[in-house]
């Protein structure tokens, strides 16, 4: 149930619905990731950089102060927060360019809507040694002007999309379009656990990280599992790689978390792509989208940039369906309550997308007694929407 079948399906979710042109790097990359998964070396240099560089393992925090306030069962956190760069994104692209890398390819390529990747992808090159062009709609480059200075400061080369909605699905298009002309030197960075197959799988065993260290962490320091593990959902990469390791552990209730933006009944004022899309095609996976009748994809709007996407990973569609994950909406002004209440209990100031699961979390807490623990994804911290507040932004 937690792996893609060799087609790359999850259920019914999933697949390769690419052109004829790249079906062929699609096939490469899926040898290579399973010739680089079989290969310990690979993994010992993979475990090396997260620890000496990322700083891992991130943190697992009781947080006393927040359980408290809400007023119920333990709250803990898994801190991705902590991680070099502030987020878990850089877990993934170290694993993809350390792949890169074993390919002989000699550039890598990604897109990005908030930045966010595009920032991790950066960072991964100027680590590695390996050039790195971004792609971000003209529109987001103007909201994200700050990671676009970072992407700059770390060397990488920011190709800013002007056409159609100057948004993440022009700047998708754009790498698209790049990788089917130069995939035999290019490595195409994908952010979260969408696109076609093999990339759920490829970037779900990179985030797995987050769900292994936090399950060995709380049988440690707390002599159980979780009752319930709560990650928010952009893409869905920091739930899944948190789910993975509690997927098996039917006693433990699993709760993804989209962005209800301004309501979940106000169409385009939110990203829930699993709780108001239907089935379609984005980005090379069958999965859930936001879209009219027509199939054209809507808008969307959450205050968390990272969240603002109109689709979702397959496994996360196929988690749906089969009932072993559920999924809620938090809005955004749900997402600043708990975005302040962190930074004032604990000294945390999480990432709005993160506040997203902090807001459940409490919910949760709030109805349940002290001996049930709560496991959060603290998916990364919150100094970026900070200073967007700082600067003026209203919120
Ligand atoms: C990008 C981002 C997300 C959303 O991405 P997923 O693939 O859904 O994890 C969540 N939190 C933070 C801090 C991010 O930067």
């Amino acid at each position: 149930m937690s792996d893609a079948d060799e087609h790359g399906y999850f259920g019914q979710f999933g697949g390769r619905f690419v052109p004829e042109v790249l079906v062929q790097p699609l096939q490469e990359l899926e040898a290579a990731m399973h010739a680089a998964f079989a290969d310990e070396s690979f993994w010992s240099r993979y475990g090396q950089l997260l620890r000496d560089y990322v700083g891992r393992p991130s943190p697992l925090f009781v947080a006393d102060r927040l359980s408290s306030s809400a007023g119920g069962a333990t709250i803990v956190l898994k801190r991705e927060d902590c991680n070099h760069t502030g987020a878990h994104k850089i877990n993934n692209t170290i694993g993809q360019g350390l792949l890169a890398l074993r390919m002989r390819k000699t550039r890598m390529i990604a897109e990005t809507g908030a930045g966010q990747h595009g920032v991790a992808t950066a960072t991964t090159g100027a680590l590695l040694g390996i050039p790195v062009e971004v792609y971000i709609g003209a529109e987001d480059a103007r909201r994200q002007s700050l990671n676009v200075y970072l992407m700059k400061l770390l060397g990488a080369t920011v190709r800013v999309v002007e056409s159609g909605s100057r948004t993440l699905k022009d700047a998708t298009s754009e790498a698209f379009r790049d990788w089917a002309a130069s995939a035999g030197s290019t490595f195409y960075c994908i952010g979260s656990v969408v696109g076609a197959h093999p990339y759920p799988s490829l970037v779900k065993r990179f985030a797995r990280v987050i769900g292994d260290e936090a399950r060995a962490q709380c049988q440690e320091r707390l002599g159980r599992l979780p009752d319930h593990v709560v990650a928010c959902v952009g893409g869905g990469s920091n739930a899944i790689g948190i789910f993975a390791a509690f997927l098996g552990d039917s006693q433990t209730k699993l709760w993804g978390v989209e962005a209800a933006g301004r309501g979940l009944d106000s169409p385009a004022e939110n990203a829930a792509s699993l709780l108001r899309g239907t089935i379609g095609v984005l980005h090379g996976a069958r999965t859930m989208v936001l879209q009219d009748g027509g199939g054209q994809v809507s808008a969307t709007r959450s205050i968390a940039a990272g969240l603002d996407y109109p689709a979702v990973g397959p496994e996360h569609a196929h988690l749906q369906a089969s009932g072993r994950v559920t999924y809620v909406g938090v809005d955004d002004r749900q997402a600043l309550d708990a975005f302040s209440e962190l930074a004032r209990q604990e000294g945390i100031v999480p990432a709005l997308e993160s506040a997203h699961a902090i807001a459940h979390a409490c919910d949760l807490a709030r109805a349940r007694p002290r001996d049930e623990v709560i496991l959060v994804s603290c998916s990364g911290r919150g100094d970026k929407d900070a200073a967007r507040f700082a600067l003026g932004e209203p919120h």
